[in-house]
């Protein structure tokens, strides 16, 4: 728990989120500013920011989430495919410094970046 983490907050309950699944390693829950009919976040429950920082512990929790993903995104309906960006730091946007791997789909995402 960082004090000034805003998903630490979520996970901690002190801020509401729309939550889609939850167990004692991630919280997953919709985005506050949905870039895409069907936007989560999937957030695994230690705080590190990029992937660069993450120890073998919180890449064990990374690999969880990870192997949840095909069932969050079943429960979404996102039988049709999605999307999954993890930013990492500034020149990708990066705006939260938790680890967290955005879903996006429920509409065809078209080609744009990747
Ligand atoms: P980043 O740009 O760091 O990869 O993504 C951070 C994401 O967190 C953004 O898509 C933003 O909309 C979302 N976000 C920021 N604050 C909140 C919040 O308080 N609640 C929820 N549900 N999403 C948030
Ligand atoms: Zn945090």
């Amino acid at each position: 728990m960082e004090p000034n983490c805003i998903f630490c907050k979520i996970i901690a309950g002190e801020i509401p989120s729309d939550k889609v699944y939850e167990d004692g390693d991630m919280l997953a829950f919709r985005d506050i500013n949905p870039q895409a009919k069907v936007h989560v976040l999937v957030v695994p429950k230690s705080h590190f920011a990029t992937l660069a920082e993450m120890d073998a512990a919180q890449a064990e929790l990374v690999k969880k989430c990870l192997q949840k993903v095909p069932a969050i995104a079943e429960s979404l309906g996102l039988a049709g495919g999605y999307r999954l960006i993890v930013n990492q730091g500034a020149d990708a946007g990066q705006t939260v410094h938790h680890l967290h791997i955005h879903i996006l789909g429920g509409q065809n995402l078209g080609e744009k970046l990747v």
